[in-house]
């Protein structure tokens, strides 16, 4: 608590009464606590690709007369992926400011679901050793902002690879009830506790904050979340611990505006 006085004065001078102001700061040394927390998983998070691009670089640097190598072209490839990751790292820190301080504007067009869907996996099937199969009934058209939702897409499939390696199958499931679109994500990886299930869209949010084993800051779900609600839409998440997770969101279809 912070505690401060002053004495009220009357024309005269004298005392008649006194101020007293007290402050419960122990919020905002919670948010100056989670701040720093932040920051100091954000750096590491940023140091450890920075790292490995000064490490190929470097490499590369020593090879300068023979550039026709054979390791070059994977030296090369190795600092590309490095930069991607910072690139991405970024791109959330600068996407979570700029959505919680309410700029999120979406550019909106008519979308083929599946056709999205398509596009997404290819990029992400092509790093990881599963399937990704995609169930859908009907085309189902919306109209939202593609990048935007490609983004949330990207999210949820590359967490599922992420987070559930052993799964040997990734399924998402389009769906349209009424005028409502519907996609879910479903993995057969190690589930989340039901403990942690209500956190797990909020900001900085990570179920294992050690930081041991997977990398991360925990902002994705929270981006992905902020952009369905800017949709008018729903997402939620459904996990039984050692079955595995289904993340899902739906949205209005939409009209053309
Ligand atoms: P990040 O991946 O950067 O930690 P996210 O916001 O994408 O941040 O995810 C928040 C947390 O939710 C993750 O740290 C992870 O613990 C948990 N999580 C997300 N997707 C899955 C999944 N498919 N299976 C298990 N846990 C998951």
């Amino acid at each position: 608590i912070s505690m401060n006085a002053a004495p009220l004065r009357d024309a005269d001078g004298q005392i008649i009464a006194g101020i007293g102001t007290f402050m419960d700061v122990t919020n905002r040394r919670k948010a100056i606590q989670q701040k720093d927390d932040f920051i100091s998983v954000a750096s590491h998070e940023l140091r450890t690709p920075v790292t490995s691009l000064q490490g190929s670089l470097q490499l590369l640097n020593k090879l300068r007369d023979r550039l026709d190598a054979p390791v070059v072209p994977k030296l090369i490839s190795q600092a590309n992926k490095s930069m991607e990751k910072m690139k991405i790292l970024i791109d959330d820190l600068l996407n979570a400011t700029n959505m919680t301080e309410g700029h999120l504007q979406l550019k909106k067009s008519w979308i083929n679901l599946s056709e999205l869907i398509q596009d997404c996996c290819q990029d992400i099937r092509s790093g990881g050793s599963f399937d990704i199969v995609i169930v859908c009934d009907e085309e189902v058209k919306v109209y939202a902002d593609e990048h935007k939702l490609e983004q949330v897409l990207v999210n949820f499939i590359s967490n599922a690879a992420k987070y559930a390696p052993d799964s040997k199958e990734i399924k998402v499931c389009i769906t349209q009830e009424d005028q409502i679109a519907k996609v879910a994500v479903i993995d057969h990886g190690p589930g989340i506790p039901a403990a942690k299930l209500p956190y797990i869209f909020d900001r900085y949010y990570r179920v294992t904050s050690d930081g041991s084993q997977y990398s991360g800051l925990g902002l994705g779900l929270y981006i992905c979340a902020q952009i369905i609600y800017k949709h008018g839409g729903k997402i939620g998440v459904e996990s039984e611990p050692g079955q595995g997770s289904t993340f899902w969101f739906s949205i209005p279809v939409g009209v053309a505006d």
